[in-house]
């Protein structure tokens, strides 16, 4: 399995990774069977959240035995202290193990990134820190680009972690990546598949022989791992044959060619329209609408199941897709022919379905 640094923690992480976020979606003795295969394949890093259903408490009794076989990260939501310090107890309970290698701030938006420094977060993290309870500090963004470029310059956080695939090409590599990589903050790739829509271009249409045999899911993990800034991606994964396929590419390196990347990317674009990539270019909203925040717990809702967790999300809304006017600011603004008014309104149907 093809290893590679994570920035300033030096660890050494296989390139395919674990992304824990379906475990909630199969049963324990799946996961047993899944996650030790896992690491008997050679993959050595884990990632979950807390709020990933019950995937914690999963990773926790399965793998208790083999604690030190794997490197292991989690999010907490909370940004204040004892927000944070009830979390990371939980956390630590839940996955059974005295130590979590590395602890995200998850998803933070907004006021978020300030909150995590006056309301005591950090500090308390640090805190955890010198306890060893944890051992170094992330944070996972999701779409605002000048947000990452704060957090990464700070020289708080050992690693940040980019929703990072074919589709985020144009926004994240020009200077954030490499300037993530100059700063020796480590870069991991999260929804490397684009939530799973890349594994499935185009319907019907893929040539394999013009990929050496391969499917579009590994391409596309080839594709991110094509960027030297990117330690490891962490599809998210919850079957054997999931698994399989992801480990070929990490047990195989090889590097795309100029005709595959060209043939690769536009299949892309072709699959990729009307799909929110959580770029924020249509912010902000007159009425104050996250629209991307909306679409994106659509797509935990729809693709990842956690089903509440969106649903929960959606609901503490300021602002919702209610508030919509209809004025199509947005839909100007959008790159990728979202069609946002209209998708708003499914969304909210779907996160507000009791
Ligand atoms: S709706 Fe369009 S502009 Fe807005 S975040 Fe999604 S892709 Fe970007
Ligand atoms: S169309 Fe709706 S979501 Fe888009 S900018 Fe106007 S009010 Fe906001």
């Amino acid at each position: 399995m093809e290893k590679r640094t994570l920035g300033k923690t030096g660890w050494s992480l296989s390139a395919i990774s674990f992304g824990a976020i379906k475990l909630s979606r199969i049963s324990l003795n799946e996961c047993d069977a899944l996650l030790n295969r896992a690491l008997d394949s050679g993959i050595n890093f884990i990632d979950t959240a807390d709020c990933y259903g019950d995937s914690e408490e999963k990773i926790g009794q399965v793998l208790k035995k083999r604690r030190r076989e794997f490197y292991l990260s989690t999010k907490v939501d909370e940004r204040d202290r004892a927000g944070v310090r009830a979390k990371l107890d939980r956390c630590l309970r839940r996955l059974r193990t005295e130590w979590i290698d590395l602890l995200f701030f998850h998803d933070v938006r907004g006021g978020e990134y300030e909150r995590i420094f006056s309301t005591g977060g950090l500090e308390e993290l640090q805190k955890a820190r010198q306890k060893g309870e944890i051992t170094h500090i992330g944070i996972s963004i999701h779409n605002n680009l000048a947000m990452m470029r704060q957090a990464v310059e700070s020289g708080v956080f050992s690693v940040l972690m980019v929703a990072y695939s074919a589709l985020d090409e144009d926004r994240l590599t020009a200077d954030l990546l490499p300037l993530a990589a100059s700063k020796d903050v480590g870069l991991v790739a999260m929804k490397p598949l684009a939530g799973g829509r890349l594994a499935d271009i185009p319907a019907g249409g893929w040539d394999a022989a013009r990929f050496h045999g391969e499917s579009p899911a590994q391409i596309a993990l080839r594709y991110v791992l094509s960027n030297p800034h990117i330690c490891c991606a962490i599809p998210g994964m919850m079957a054997r044959n999931e698994l399989e396929e992801n480990l070929r590419v990490g047990r195989r390196p090889r590097k795309l060619s100029a005709e595959e990347i060209k043939e690769f990317m536009a299949l892309a674009v072709e699959a990729g329209k009307g799909f929110c990539r959580n770029c924020g270019y249509c912010l902000p909203c007159p009425e104050g609408i996250p629209i991307p925040d909306i679409f994106r717990y659509e797509n935990y809702y729809r693709q990842y199941g956690l089903k509440d967790w969106a649903k929960e999300q959606y609901r503490a809304l300021a602002s919702n897709a209610q508030a919509c006017s209809d004025c199509r600011t947005c839909t100007e603004k959008c790159p990728y022919g979202v069609s946002i008014p209209s998708g708003l309104k499914k969304a909210h149907n779907l996160l507000m379905h009791p």
